[in-house]
């Protein structure tokens, strides 16, 4: 177990890491990350960021140029211990905790006819990356698994004996 300043430390390096990993995003892909995304909005884990960056650069080529200033993120982060990529035409997500377990479910939204093609290839590109981060230390980035408590996370042996 950690005191109480380092596990503050923690805090403040995880957000410092996330808050530079929205910049490099919006610096590389400006229409995915429109500067009305709030901050609170990208709360992804840190050890998940090349997740994300590897999404991103999937979505850039899935989408013709045409689409690119039509798509944009609604939230990125982390719950229930994996991924959650949200973006303007994709369907609306919900999460329900019945006591014990989780079900997830999502409504369709109308599609745009232009994204005919963009949409299922964006939709498994998320699939993808949610998939990778259950398999993916959400502070470090090394191999994890899924680990659940008070708290559900994915993380690697060493960063599970640190909760
Ligand atoms: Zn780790």
């Amino acid at each position: 177990m950690k005191d109480h300043d380092q596990r503050v430390d923690v805090l403040v390096e995880h957000r410092r890491r996330i808050d530079q990993a929205l910049i490099d995003l919006r610096t590389r892909y400006p229409y995915q990350f429109p500067e009305s995304l709030p901050l609170y909005m990208f709360e992804p884990e840190p050890g998940w960021v090349p997740l994300i960056e590897a999404l991103c650069h999937n979505v850039d080529r899935i989408l013709p140029p045409e689409l690119r200033q039509t798509f944009a993120w609604r939230q990125i982060k982390e719950k229930f211990g994996t991924l959650r990529a949200y973006w303007s035409f994709g369907p609306q997500h919900f999460d329900i905790q019945p006591g014990s377990g989780v079900i997830s479910g999502q409504i369709a939204r109308k599609r745009p006819s232009s994204y005919e093609s963009a949409w299922e290839a964006i939709e498994a590109a998320i699939r993808v990356a949610k998939q990778q981060s259950a398999q993916t230390c959400g502070a470090c980035g090394a191999p994890g698994r899924h680990r659940s408590g008070d708290w559900q996370r994915t993380l690697c042996d060493r960063h599970a004996a640190d909760q």
